[in-house]
């Protein structure tokens, strides 16, 4: 895709309005905890398919109610400025199997609805961003996504 300058927030804003009708099926909570970030360099619509497969993920794991918490903050790592997006539900988390093959494509758990795909297109395409994405079960319960992307040159 093409590279732009984006910021995060208004990014998920967006993706949030287009998950909306995934979102309203239940009652699933939704908590932004957004701190100022700048912005990142990564084409806008690749970043929106990251953003919304995870939270799809999430919410298709938590079924009908719980809590999706969403965050933004600058990060140092691996000594480069970098944005930390995160994405965590209150859903069953990942068995140790799972979370050795969520990346790998057409791995699935989901009977009908699942392709697999989400999570390998959504690696391909933060790595191809200079980014990093991971997954952990939160000490407190449920999945956590971190993804850090490299915050843009200030000249870019
Ligand atoms: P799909 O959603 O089509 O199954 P994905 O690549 O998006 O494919 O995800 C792969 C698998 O990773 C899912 O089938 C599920 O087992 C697991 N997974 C992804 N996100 C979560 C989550 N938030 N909580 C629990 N399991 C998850
Ligand atoms: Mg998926």
């Amino acid at each position: 895709g093409d590279d732009e300058t984006v910021l995060l927030a208004p990014v998920m804003e967006d993706c949030l309005v287009l998950v909306e009708h995934v979102l309203s099926k239940g009652a699933i909570e939704v908590r932004r905890d957004f701190h100022e970030a700048p912005p990142v360099r990564i084409d806008a619509g690749e970043i929106q398919q990251v953003i919304i497969n995870l939270i799809v993920n999430a919410v298709q794991a938590m079924e009908t109610d719980g809590r999706l918490d969403l965050g933004i903050e600058p990060v140092a790592r691996d000594g480069r400025d970098r944005v930390r997006l995160t994405v965590r539900d209150t859903g069953p988390g990942l068995s140790d199997e799972v979370l050795a093959s969520v990346f790998d494509p057409f791995f699935t758990t989901k009977r009908a609805e699942g392709t697999g795909l989400g999570l390998s297109i959504s690696q391909t395409l933060v790595q191809r961003a200079g980014g990093i994405i991971h997954v952990r079960n939160h000490p407190q319960g449920g999945a956590e996504f971190t993804v850090w992307l490299p915050a843009a040159d200030a000249d870019s």
